[in-house]
């Protein structure tokens, strides 16, 4: 009897989430100097209601039952199509004035994964990613072979004109006056300081950006999409870490991550593979792994940059040693938070 009434008791205090599978979706839409004192408030306006709009448009896959990777797919779409973040129609310019997108995706719950870099004629690259993923034998596929594949399928296929926006065209022409090397920002202004002002961007025009989303469903399915226009003034077919499986990307049946940051560093620690063999191997709780990543392992090797990762259990962690990360979540417990700066 005594049992009876403490079950019941038990019962009676669980939220109605409790007795449902978890559900959670994280965003990022890019780590960097990012100010709220350089931020004009309609540009910081602008910035929240893209970030919801992703975000809604992801967590109303799960609600519906969908899964993982519908939802990163959709909430990733949203922000390609915004021309505040690099990825998709607000990418950033090559050395030559061309915009090169990467992307990948890669669902947790079977290991498969597809990645394209370099592409510059589609309009939502995280597609061709997914489209790698399912229609093709490969993980990865580069410039214009990736560009060819893209005319194989029913994609949205658009003119470099989608592509110029004002704002990254003038970002990449102070970095060509000011002779960048391609080095960080900060890197540049250090070692000269007569050319700090040339370099100085303001946080509305960070070199770098990035958009992703992670998800958990509710059959238990981990997802991870990430899709940037890369550097400013990239050259030479530079790829950063967002198509890199296991670097700007991963997900497996313990945890999913998309990160932002300076893609040198991201690749050669691993970033993203690491945090999920921390949570898989080590048994750490994810936030502690994704700190260990990245606010030990990375600000040791002066890596700048973020992540958003989940976990199976709907628990998320959105860590970054930069000043500030847009960002958005919606975790098992139903809250919600979208956020820029640090504080
Ligand atoms: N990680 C991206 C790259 O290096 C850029 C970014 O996330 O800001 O290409």
């Amino acid at each position: 009897m005594k049992y009876w009434v403490f079950a019941l008791l038990l019962l009676g205090s669980s939220p109605m989430w409790a007795d449902k599978a978890p559900i959670a979706l994280a965003i990022h839409g890019g780590a960097g100097t990012i100010l709220r004192e350089e931020m004009s408030p309609e540009l910081e306006k602008a910035f929240i209601e893209a970030l919801n709009q992703s975000l809604d448009a992801g967590y109303q896959v799960l609600l519906k039952g969908g899964s993982s990777l519908d939802a990163v797919s959709a909430s990733v779409i949203v922000m390609e199509n915004s021309p505040l973040f690099n990825a998709g129609k607000g990418a950033v310019f090559t050395h030559e004035g061309v915009n090169e997108l990467d992307a990948a995706i890669m669902d947790g719950s079977t290991l498969a994964a597809g990645a394209v870099a370099g592409v510059r004629t589609v309009k939502n690259p995280i597609l061709l990613a997914r489209k790698v993923m399912t229609d093709s034998p490969h993980v990865m596929l580069t410039g214009s072979g990736a560009d060819a594949f893209a005319k194989t399928t029913n994609l949205e296929l658009v003119g470099p004109e989608y592509f110029h926006t004002e704002r990254r065209w003038q970002q990449l022409q102070k970095l060509l006056k000011a002779g960048d090397k391609g080095t960080k920002l900060s890197e540049d202004a250090d070692k000269t300081g007569s050319r700090k002002e040339a370099y100085r961007f303001s946080s509305e025009e960070n070199r770098f950006g990035t958009v992703g989303a992670v998800a958990l469903d509710s059959k238990g399915r981990l997802a991870a999409a990430t899709s940037t226009g890369g550097m400013t003034n990239k050259r030479w077919g530079r790829v950063g870490d967002a198509p890199v499986i296991g670097a700007g990307t991963y997900a497996n049946g313990y945890c999913a991550v998309s990160a932002t940051g300076h893609g040198e560093y991201f690749i050669r620690a691993a970033v993203a593979h690491d945090i999920c063999a921390r949570v898989e191997y080590l048994k750490q709780p994810l936030q502690a792994a994704s700190e260990a990543v990245v606010m030990d392992k990375l600000v040791q090797m002066k890596g700048e940059g973020g992540v958003i990762a989940v976990d199976r259990q709907g628990q998320v962690a959105l860590p970054f040693n930069s000043k500030g990360m847009y960002r958005a979540y919606i975790d098992a417990n139903g809250k919600r938070v979208v956020a820029i700066y640090r504080d």
